[in-house]
């Protein structure tokens, strides 16, 4: 492993989650499903429906009481033979059934049904596939030998392994299954028999052929263009010392070329749209629509790299204008392809982020831009699936979406990612955050790997790192602001040390303040409390929304709407709403309960203070916060910020009682706990 998986793991960031959650458990079709019994077998760690989710192991055990059971009274009523499940019964005639989530069963079927026919013609059985909206049944026909090998050779696949011989060369069973089987070891013995012998993969010279094998899958790509930059001369006329005093003074600006080797030039940047866009009149015109003055520093300096043609990552706060940082220069990648866009057979450009609302807020950016009547499809999970389909079908350009609704899609082979050229990583610390790396990976592998990436940050951890590092290739990076943490130093931040049942008659007394035209996002721990504290408001007659992954798709985008368009002035959210949303006008961010982490404080504090305007934050510390105290003076002092003496006081307490735990405590007790915590692969968490 090299050092930077090393580092990534320390980070408290897993490199892929257990793939049983995601596993349907072979169960027996209704009405024999009611009939399984609880066999105490493991469950699986999530059960997500109502209890029909079980460990994927489990079916060991089901396959006696469920299926197999039912098979058997098949046979009895037929052949009049008695006897329980494990009495070496094997003639089924009805089919055994599979139900498999849709997003696993393109491993099932293969690219253009490669994988359906091997599994048939190696097993002797005949497969047959049902897609319902969620679960496809996986019927499959045949003896009860043949039932039984398929079986086994498709929860195989399923659980992404290759197909497996049933039984070990020394032959006694290799599998789980096969170890607690209902089957006697001499049955399953004469299934292996006459079961073709498998060639052993040789993973060696694979992995030496790789890039061979790499080359025969793109060998049909059509040819790719990525450098469309004409700097202006007013751009190459300024010098390297002019452009150093221009890099410290917009938001001290860090460039760096992450080629291995010798370093290339950096662009200098460009000062007004003009300079990057004058080719481009149509991009002009919607500059000038939208009426903006000038470029950000973000925007200045990432648009010559981009519109060169160069990978890039850009570490910038939120609100500082990094999506169309990415969205102007992807226009023009996909508009100056050579290949027509009639012919390209799927969509040009992907933007990967992390929430259903940050998607939908960049689809919103991308529309109020539009350009050359790209079409753009929004595909997140909680929206219309079926819709979502068509749509892709009905032909898009830019696809904008959160990793694991595109992952369902890719793996059921419904939308084509072969055509595109340009992918955007959007907010990457936070996809980390959530779990989504193994999606995003799943999703790349299909990307053409000379495609142009961006990847957009508004923290630099090593999670992030490692992935700029797996992703982009000779890239460039612009870093906006200093290497470390930073707030938006446009807003003004106060922080309360209080008992967590004052907490209440705080917020009540800030509300009662407010100005009418403020607009206040308040940011709580829990989903609950999100809950409780706007009935709280409602009861008293003040008009609130609330935000967080337990609410559904629809209510959660009323909830932004209304605290957009002013019908509520206060919105009580959980962290699901602390990054990236663009609501211009929030006057204040009230913490009610301290974020998990200080990237997080980062976050929410953004939300206010956006597009140059001011903002001011409340955040109330207590007690049980005591260990964030120092890394809080820090970012106040950082900012310019006062700083109470209360948690300075606070900070010297929590270090004395460190410094007292470590001169006491035993050695070599357990091991540091991870950042961040949860790892999950949705928003549902928050
Ligand atoms: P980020 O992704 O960095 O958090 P956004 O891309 O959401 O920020 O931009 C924040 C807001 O700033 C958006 O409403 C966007 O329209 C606006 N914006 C973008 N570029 C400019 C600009 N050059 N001048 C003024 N406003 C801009
Ligand atoms: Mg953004």
């Amino acid at each position: 492993m090299s050092d930077w998986e090393d580092e990534y793991e320390a980070d408290g960031v897993t490199l892929s989650k257990p793939l049983s959650v995601q596993v349907k458990s072979w169960r027996p079709p209704s009405p024999q499903r009611a009939r399984t019994r609880d066999t105490g077998a493991p469950r699986a760690e999530v059960d997500l429906d109502g209890g029909q989710w079980t460990n994927w192991r489990e079916p060991t055990s089901n396959v006696c009481d469920g299926e197999t059971r039912r098979n058997n009274s098949y046979g009895r009523s037929r052949g009049g033979r008695g006897g329980g499940c494990c009495d070496g019964e094997r003639s089924r005639s009805s089919p055994t059934i599979l139900n498999v989530d849709n997003s696993l069963v393109g491993r099932i079927i293969g690219r253009g049904g490669a994988k359906i026919r091997e599994l048939e013609e190696s097993s002797g059985a005949s497969i047959k596939i049902n897609r319902g909206v969620d679960e496809a049944e996986v019927m499959i026909f045949g003896s009860g030998d043949v039932q039984l090998k398929a079986k086994d050779m498709i929860e195989d696949l399923v659980q992404g392994r290759s197909f497996r011989g049933p039984m070990g060369s020394n032959g006694n069973s290799n599998t789980g299954y096969q170890r607690d089987s209902c089957w006697s070891a001499s049955a399953v013995q004469a299934v292996g028999a006459a079961a073709p012998a498998r060639v052993p993969i040789d993973w060696i010279a694979l992995r030496e052929n790789r890039d061979k094998y790499e080359a025969i899958k793109w060998q049909d790509l059509p040819p790719l263009k990525k450098d469309f930059y004409i700097e202006a001369e007013s751009v190459a006329a300024h010098s390297a010392e002019e452009v150093k005093i221009w890099r410290k003074e917009n938001n001290n600006i860090f460039v760096d070329d992450l080629v291995e080797g010798e370093k290339r030039t950096f662009p200098n940047p460009v000062c007004t749209f003009e300079e990057a866009f004058a080719h481009y009149p149509g991009i002009m015109e919607n500059i000038v629509r939208v009426g903006f003055q000038k470029p950000t520093p973000i925007q200045s300096q990432a648009w010559p790299v981009i519109l060169k043609g160069i990978d890039l990552i850009g570490i910038a706060q939120t609100g500082t204008g990094k999506t169309l940082a990415y969205l102007l220069p992807g226009f023009i990648h996909m508009d100056e392809q050579p290949l027509p866009r009639d012919q390209r057979n799927g969509p040009g450009m992907l933007v990967l982020t992390p929430t259903r609302e940050l998607a939908l807020q960049i689809e919103a950016e991308c529309n109020k831009y539009s350009y050359k009547g790209f079409k753009t499809i929004c595909i997140y999970g909680g929206g219309d699936r079926r819709a979502q389909i068509n749509k892709v079908r009905s032909g898009v350009d830019i696809v904008i979406a959160t990793p694991g609704r595109l992952n369902d899609l890719q793996m059921n082979d419904l939308i084509n990612l072969r055509s595109i050229t340009y992918l955007v990583l959007d907010e990457a610390d936070r996809m980390l955050d959530m779990g989504f790396e193994p999606q995003i990976m799943k999703i790349i592998l299909d990307i053409r790997p000379d495609r142009q990436t961006v990847m957009t940050s508004a923290t630099w951890p090593t999670g992030v790192r490692r992935l700029a590092k797996s992703y982009l290739k000779n890239s460039m990076m612009v870093y906006v602001g200093t290497l470390d943490l930073a707030t938006v130093n446009t807003v003004h931040q106060m922080v309360l040390i209080v008992q967590e049942e004052e907490k209440k008659a705080y917020v009540f007394d800030f509300i009662h303040r407010m100005e009418p035209q403020d607009k206040v996002l308040i940011f709580v721990g829990k989903k609950i409390k999100a809950d409780d504290l706007s009935s709280d408001l409602c009861l008293q007659g003040i008009p609130v929304q609330s935000m967080h992954g337990d609410r559904e798709q629809c209510d959660r985008e009323e909830a932004l709407q209304d605290f957009k368009d002013g019908r509520v002035r206060i919105l009580v959210a959980t962290d699901l709403a602390s990054r990236g949303l663009d609501v211009h006008d929030i006057t204040h961010v009230f913490n009610y309960d301290f974020p998990r982490n200080m990237e997080e404080y980062v976050h929410r504090v953004g939300r206010t203070g956006r597009a140059g305007r001011s903002g001011a934050s409340v955040t109330l510390v207590t007690r049980d916060d005591w260990k964030i105290a120092s890394e809080l003076i820090t970012i106040l002092e950082r900012s310019g910020q006062d700083v109470p003496e209360e948690l300075v006081l606070m900070a010297e307490r929590y270090e004395k009682r460190q410094r007292e735990k470590e001169m006491y405590a035993p050695k070599g007790g357990r091991g540091g706990g991870r950042r961040g915590g949860f790892r999950g692969g949705s928003d549902r968490r928050f």
